[in-house]
């Protein structure tokens, strides 16, 4: 399959007199299509919700897209619990999926009503502690299975070697120590395998905790409300890939749960997931724009964004696909390396990569960055962070995050006297 960009060169060029490259643009029919297609998907499911995975990208008027098709938001910090209220979701809008979670972190999400899915039977007795044994009606707890996941096409993490989750034992264990607490409502969780380009995991995934939850409901007789199959659907990076059918994913796990569920008399159980990748990834792109071009030892193509913008390449060896626009009908008959400007031999967008002759000012659309992309950014070599847009489906461009200043950059010194040298 080939990967096309969801903007041509003549709207880049428009959008670019505005904002200057490098800029994340994010394409909000893309969006709206493929949400809803996840609510259809699971349609036959009553209770069925997605929780959006909100470190996948913290953008508040991407997320309240989403919710216009029923997503709540899946938190992991502190400052995501504070904008998914700031954004005015209801308590139970909100899952709070954290692992080694501080203190306040707990207090806050139980202030503010967001089903705590628990990372470790210790704590259980740690948020005791917090609450003074108020605990909330309905809670949640992660299963880790151990061993290694591996899906019918080869692809295969390994939850043994995962820091995440409790045992089997501990599951049987946890629910006991909650059911004791007068927790009356249980959540199963697990998160077995990343970005699976698949359409089996989510099913298999749903069979064994399916039969997780009959094992647990007749042996400690508490009663399960959800099931949560978290994150891990994937998409096809690359284009040789065939990207995961949703509607084949939200009918295997129907089966399963027809074959498992239903006739254990839990045809009640509401499933939930926490997908971020796939709400997110391919309708988002770095736009950058090519400044330099240099002939060392290798063929190099020097462009204005950097891994700061993008860390994925430089930390996981990731591929993003890259169209040069403007350019998509020319043979591929180069090779570059595609470099940021960090000093850091990794801030590479391409190695190697069969692309068309890029000219200096050609614009670069790296596909796929519309999640773990912004969000994982970071400030090394005192690079600031990008602005993002969002391209709307009349055409129009929507400024939802300027880029970074200097001032911002330097705001954790105000105070100190070289701020105030700095004349801000
Ligand atoms: C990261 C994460 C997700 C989202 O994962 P994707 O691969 O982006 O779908 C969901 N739940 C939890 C607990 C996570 O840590």
């Amino acid at each position: 399959m080939s990967k096309k960009a969801f903007v041509s060169r003549e709207q880049v060029e428009k959008i670019a007199q505005q904002y200057p490259t490098p800029f994340y643009l994010y394409d909000e029919k893309g969006i709206r299509e493929n949400a809803k297609a996840v609510k259809e998907a699971f349609s036959w499911n009553e209770g069925f919700k997605e929780y959006f995975a909100v470190k996948a990208n913290p953008n508040p008027r991407l997320i309240e897209i989403l919710r216009g098709y029923g997503c709540g938001n899946d938190c992991s910090s502190l400052t995501e619990l504070m904008l998914s209220k700031a954004m005015g979701l209801d308590g139970t809008d909100i899952m709070f999926s954290s692992n080694d979670t501080p203190d306040e972190e707990y207090a806050y999400a139980n202030e503010i009503g967001a089903i705590i899915n628990l990372d470790d039977i210790t704590h259980i007795e740690f948020l005791d502690r917090i609450l003074n044994g108020h605990f909330p009606e309905t809670m949640s707890c992660r299963y880790n299975p151990g061993g290694v996941y591996e899906v019918c096409n080869g692809i295969m993490d390994n939850p043994g070697d995962a820091k995440y989750g409790f045992t089997k034992e501990q599951m049987f264990e946890g629910f006991r120590m909650l059911k004791e607490r007068g927790v009356k409502y249980f959540g199963i969780h697990a998160f077995l395998a990343s970005n699976t380009v698949t359409n089996e995991y989510y099913p298999m995934l749903a069979g064994d905790l399916f039969r997780l939850a009959v094992e647990l409901k007749k042996e400690i007789g508490v009663e399960i409300k959800f099931i949560n199959l978290s994150g891990g659907v994937g998409v096809a990076y690359r284009p040789e890939q065939t990207a995961n059918d949703i509607y084949e994913i939200g009918a295997g796990v129907h089966r399963v749960y027809d074959e498992i569920l239903v006739p254990a008399g839990m045809g009640n159980v509401a499933i939930y997931t926490e997908m971020g990748r796939f709400m997110m990834a391919p309708y988002g792109a770095v736009v950058t724009k090519a400044i330099h071009e240099k002939h060392t030892y290798k063929e190099y193509i020097g462009v204005d964004a950097c891994a700061v913008n993008l860390m994925r390449p430089a930390i996981y060896g990731a591929y993003h696909h890259i169209t040069v626009l403007g350019k998509e009908e020319l043979p591929c008959d180069y090779v570059y390396d595609v470099t940021g400007s960090l000093c850091e031999n990794c801030d590479k967008f391409a190695i190697d990569r069969k692309l068309p002759k890029i000219d200096r000012g050609d614009y670069l659309f790296i596909h796929d960055a519309g999640a773990h992309g912004y969000s994982m950014g970071y400030n090394y070599n005192g690079k600031l962070k990008c602005a993002e847009l969002l391209l709307r489906e009349d055409g129009s461009v929507e400024l939802i995050r300027r880029a970074e200043t200097p001032k911002d950059y330097f705001a954790t010194l105000d105070g100190f006297e070289i701020y105030k040298k700095m004349g801000f």
